[in-house]
């Protein structure tokens, strides 16, 4: 299970990998809760694609694509609309 700290150790996310869901911390400021919940989006996405990395590398990992997954959500919603409705077809 993945735990996103902030600098005061305070656990902000966390994604359980037995059942798949994402748990944000009620403590999480409303100014992080998109960052957070992207961070563990890119877990997710880590952990879906099977990888067998852990530990340090893996938040090594994840701390680098969570910036551009966030970037590519908020200014590309065009796209991403496209993108969903050809998966529809
Ligand atoms: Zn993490």
């Amino acid at each position: 299970m993945d735990q996103v700290r902030a600098v005061e150790g305070q656990r902000l996310g966390d994604l359980n990998t037995a059942t798949l869901e994402i748990e944000l911390s009620p403590e999480l400021r409303r100014s992080n809760v998109a960052s957070v919940l992207t961070h563990e989006i890119a877990h997710f996405l880590v952990y879906e694609a099977d990888l067998e990395i852990d530990g340090d590398l893996e938040e090594k990992l994840v701390a680098g694509l969570t910036p551009s997954l966030a970037c590519l959500i908020r200014d590309n919603q065009r796209l991403l609309a496209w993108i969903r409705e050809r998966l529809r077809e």
